[in-house]
């Protein structure tokens, strides 16, 4: 465990970062742009990266464990020549961070070559893992994402288009893919929509990218995200889309809101500040309390921290300062190490909490841990009251989607209840948001057509949450344990 994660111990983790760059003049070379796109994309996975270039003959690729800026180098990019490229970045648990579970990848059959950037989990890959070794297949990673190119391989004498849709209809779980063949890329999001995949435009040609502060990074602009269930094919006849046939039913991930996302990205028409804006406003209308100043945790608590003051008109101030530029080489051996390596990382400005009645706001709590070394942080800087808010309601349950979360024993909101924790972290309140006000405070950014119905009404498909969350079009498994689609084996026994 390294210092880098002594916070984001006690946080929920992504899992992957994907971008795809499809450029019309064959002399581009794509590898440059998907570089930068990564580097925009490096908050949701920091363990390795990788690229795949395709010159319309062959593909290259090229995987490292590290930080985008650190891996690749001008030579690198240079030698990954072709006009089109996808990109990953990975965050795995530390049993997982191998090169061999590295992405993009790749594989070779007699018809041609094909890549796979993937960002999610799929909850039947045992299965499909039997399914393929039993027909001659062989796995050379632990990851769930061999399984997608593995099938795809398998299915490519049908034709590429056949071999998409016949795999994407075996997998279950949450997928955003980058899928690159010689001459073509592909992108693809599974029917609920739980991880993110957008389009975007550049003067020469087109970019698929998690999310759409990559595009901006690259100087493209936005045309629209993917939907639950479609698949778009992009090569020199242009923009191809279809869906694959499966009903769909929104479910996207409430977490890349609350915390994953970088706060200028815009997803599914959301712009994710303001979703978070808005969620700190509706916490101070639910959970209101007397006092001198507004902070956030940074840097996800910032955005709810401004809401959370402009809807009381309480102060805002800075009142934490993060250090950007602890070692991601240090190590912690200990739990009690890794939590006072909060200290290291975050500090409390005096000047803006000495004497004065506090509130503090971050986006969530998932062991506890940091939380209560925050309030210590505030209340050596001075602070006479401490008032926890937290703009996500109290996470329950593990998540299956790509997301890293304790087992339920370490979530401290499945085990106690918000007094228990409020003594735990020894705050002088604590309040969460509600899952109705998280639900009102998305529902209220989301971008409406003239005319067009709200995203998140139900849709005539049927719902296909199989517990009866309610089709508000948004995941919320880890608040109340029901998930966009059956649990399958050893899965929901954590
Ligand atoms: S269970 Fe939670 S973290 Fe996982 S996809 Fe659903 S909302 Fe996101």
């Amino acid at each position: 465990m390294d210092i880098a994660h002594a916070n984001e111990d006690d946080k929920l983790k992504e899992y992957c970062g994907i971008i795809g760059v499809y450029l019309s003049n064959h002399d581009d070379n794509a590898s440059r742009l998907a570089y930068y796109g990564l580097q925009s994309l490096q908050h949701r996975g920091q363990e390795s990266t990788g690229l795949a270039v395709a010159d319309g003959e062959k593909i290259d690729h090229f995987r490292e464990m590290g930080l985008v800026a650190e891996v690749y180098n001008k030579e690198k990019l240079a030698a990954l020549k072709g006009h089109i490229a996808i990109g990953h970045v990975l965050y795995s648990t530390s049993g997982k961070a191998t090169i061999e579970n590295a992405q993009p990848f790749v594989s070779r059959s007699k018809l041609g070559q094909i890549a796979v950037a993937h960002n999610g989990s799929l909850v039947n890959t045992e299965p499909m893992k039997e399914f393929l070794e039993e027909t001659g297949s062989t796995f050379t990673s632990s990851s769930d994402s061999e399984v997608i190119i593995k099938l795809i391989a398998k299915n490519y004498k049908k034709g590429l288009e056949r071999a998409l849709t016949d795999t994407i209809q075996l997998i279950k779980g949450s997928f955003a893919l980058a899928v690159m063949t010689e001459k073509t890329l592909i992108g693809a999001r599974d029917p609920n929509g739980i991880r993110p995949l957008c389009l975007g435009k550049v003067q020469n040609g087109w970019i698929l990218a998690s999310e759409s502060c990559a595009i901006d990074a690259i100087g493209g602009e936005l045309v629209r995200d993917i939907a639950p269930g479609e698949i778009v094919i992009i090569n020199e006849d242009g923009v191809l889309s279809f869906n694959f046939g499966e009903k769909t039913a929104k479910k996207t991930c409430v977490f890349e809101y609350v915390y994953f996302a970088r706060p200028d990205s815009i997803m599914d028409g959301i712009g994710v500040l303001e979703a978070r804006m808005k969620m700190g406003e509706v916490l101070a209308r639910e959970s209101a309390v007397a006092a001198d100043v507004v902070i956030g945790v940074p840097d996800s608590g910032l955005g709810a921290a401004l809401g959370f003051s402009k809807a009381s008109g309480i102060p805002y101030a800075m009142g934490i300062v993060k250090n950007k530029y602890v070692g991601r080489t240090f190590i912690a051996p200990s739990q009690e190490e890794r939590e006072a390596m909060v200290f290291v990382k975050l500090n409390a400005l005096k000047s803006d909490v000495a004497g004065k009645r506090v509130i503090i706001i971050d986006d969530s709590i998932v062991r506890g841990t940091t939380s209560r070394r925050l309030i210590q942080i505030l209340r050596k800087a001075g602070a006479r009251e401490v008032h926890f808010r937290i703009s996500s309601p109290p996470v329950k349950f593990p998540c299956y989607f790509g997301i890293d979360t304790p087992c339920r024993a370490d979530l401290i909101s499945a085990n106690q209840d918000t007094e228990a924790i409020r003594q735990a972290i020894g705050a002088d309140s604590l309040a969460f948001i509600s899952m109705e006000g998280m639900i009102e405070a998305l529902q209220s950014c989301e971008y409406e057509e003239e005319g067009a119905p709200r995203k998140s009404e139900p849709s005539r498909e049927s719902n296909h949450s199989a517990s009866g969350a309610s089709n508000c079009g948004y995941c919320q498994g880890c608040f109340l344990g029901e998930y966009p689609m059956p649990m399958i084996g050893e899965l929901g026994k954590r």
